[in-house]
């Protein structure tokens, strides 16, 4: 059996939540991890003890207690976002691993309940505190698993593209060349930045406000 398809067989068991709660950047990077012998198997608190098992039996190891330093097993919770306070930042789109909010700059956000993997990881980038994660009501599936792999395999692909336009971008040989009656892009991008800034800043100063009226 080849290492790949060893890791492919272990991704497989993985939830495919995505979480990082194992300390690697998603399922697949923790099964490349297990099948290279540089990571235990008892580290997914999604998977808690079923999948430790089912991991044990396909490499023929003993099953360990799930290391609870990684987190607890819990029911499926999803994100919940309190429209009436988002500031558009879009901070939580970027945190999403399966692309599982929409919405625009400024303008309110929007979990897609059947996307969301419970991750939990657009919570704390969040600046005025308006996510929740709130019980899901129904358990995370095989169905969910694949639909989500699927997911978070799309967004690395256009997280990667992005950044390659970002670099070629910012490359010195794609710089234009100076030109007196052209206006310097640098001098727009500043001034698009600071009204960017100045507009999250006041949009925060109100969300404060609003959530502290003794204070403001
Ligand atoms: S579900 Fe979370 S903890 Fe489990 S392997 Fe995937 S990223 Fe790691
Ligand atoms: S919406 Fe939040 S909790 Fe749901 S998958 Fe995206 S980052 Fe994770
Ligand atoms: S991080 Fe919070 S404030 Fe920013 S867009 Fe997402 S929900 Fe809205």
């Amino acid at each position: 059996m080849s290492c790949r398809s060893l890791a492919d067989r272990i991704d497989a068991l993985l939830p495919q939540t995505q979480c990082t709660k194992c300390g690697y950047d998603g399922c697949r990077p923790y099964a490349d991890a297990i099948a290279d012998g540089a990571a235990p198997i008892n580290r997914c608190p999604p998977g808690g003890d079923e999948g430790i098992a089912a991991l044990s039996a396909l490499l023929d190891v003993p099953a360990l207690p799930l290391d609870t330093t990684r987190g607890e097993p819990s029911p499926l919770l999803v994100a919940r976002i309190d429209e009436a306070h988002c500031i558009g930042c879009t901070l939580c789109i970027q945190a999403c691993p399966v692309d599982a909010i929409v919405g625009a700059n400024k303008h309110m956000h929007t979990v897609l309940a059947d996307w969301c993997t419970g991750c939990d990881l657009c919570v704390a980038p969040c600046p005025v505190d308006c996510i929740q994660m709130v019980p899901a009501g129904r358990a995370w599936g095989p169905h969910d698993a694949t639909v989500s792999r699927q997911r978070h395999r799309s967004h690395l692909a256009r997280t990667e593209r992005l950044a390659a336009d970002n670099a070629r971008l910012m490359a010195p040989e794609a710089a234009a060349p100076s030109n007196a009656t052209t206006p310097a892009p640098a001098a727009d991008d500043t001034r698009n930045e600071d009204r960017k800034r100045s507009a999250i800043e006041s949009a925060l100063a109100r969300a404060r406000a609003r959530r502290n009226p003794t204070q403001s």
